[in-house]
């Protein structure tokens, strides 16, 4: 997804902004799905990377301008630029729909893998500071405990300068999940991905968006069967997303997928034979 998508929920206006894309593998991506199907819908390049989108979403209450999830950021290890891309476009582009970093009330990340809240944070001289100044950010309480200590599978998904400083200095709530951030956004515990990732889930005028984030990443991972590598769960998530679509079919959510380079949104409804897929 490269311009900005628009769309209203009741009194909101959603915007997708983009961090740019990056490079995963296709294997990682995709799991137990063999490459013969996934390659239908997504082209590896030479080295079997598949475009991944950064998928933030601004939402304008009204009264506040909420940020959900900040991409990867700028402050990526020179090696791991070389194996994911760090394309660092996040500012620009909210900078193109006119919204200035200070300009933001809140910030609100699913959980604390670096391609999720790399935006969080800044480099200044010696120094890391919030990149909104002026935003109240909040991330999931079990998502921080687990990074302090976490698996060597997922170590590497940790960048400690995108939350501590935050923590540290009182910018960032942590939440245990249930809690409603600003009237009509809450967020929710989705486990699977990870134990303590949360979903955000906005209402506004009778309907309901949800920025399902890692729990179904793309609009290519709907199916059941179709998850990461990465989770750390993996029945979890096929648990968690049945949960979801008991709800979100029934009561026509809008998804918001957080790595699809193309699609920012969707609705989930199964077809005549019972498989999801994405309507828009
Ligand atoms: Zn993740």
């Amino acid at each position: 997804m490269t311009s900005t998508s628009r769309i209203s929920l009741g009194d909101f206006e959603l915007l997708a902004v983009s961090d740019g894309i990056y490079r995963l593998d296709g294997g990682g991506f995709f799991g137990v799905v063999p490459k013969v199907l996934w390659q239908k819908k997504a082209c590896p390049d030479e080295k079997n990377r598949v475009p991944t989108g950064l998928n933030s979403v601004v939402v304008r209450s009204g009264e506040q301008i909420i940020l959900i999830e900040t991409g990867i950021g700028n402050k990526l290890s020179d090696k791991m630029r070389q194996i994911y891309d760090q394309p660092a476009q996040l500012l620009e582009n909210l900078n193109a729909v006119g919204i200035a970093p200070e300009e933001i009330d809140v910030v609100i990340n699913s959980h604390l893998h670096f391609d999720h809240c790399g935006w969080n944070t800044v480099r200044k001289g010696d120094r890391v500071v919030a990149t909104f100044p002026n935003a109240r950010y909040f991330a999931p309480l079990g998502e921080w405990e687990y990074s302090r200590n976490p698996s060597v599978r997922d170590a590497i998904s940790f960048i400690s300068a995108n939350y501590d400083p935050l923590v540290e200095s009182g910018q960032m709530t942590l939440l245990k999940g249930g809690e409603e951030i600003v009237p009509g956004i809450s967020v929710r515990t989705v486990p699977g991905h990870t134990a303590h990732m949360q979903a955000i889930i906005l209402k506004s005028g009778g309907r309901t968006a949800c920025y399902i984030s890692d729990l179904i990443p793309t609009s290519m991972h709907v199916d059941y069967a179709w998850g990461m590598s990465f989770d750390l769960y993996p029945l979890e998530v096929i648990e968690s997303k049945k949960r979801y679509y008991q709800e979100s079919v029934r009561e026509k959510w809008l998804t918001l997928f957080t790595h699809d380079p193309e699609i920012p949104w969707g609705y989930i409804e199964p077809d005549e034979r019972g498989k999801m897929r994405v309507v828009r």
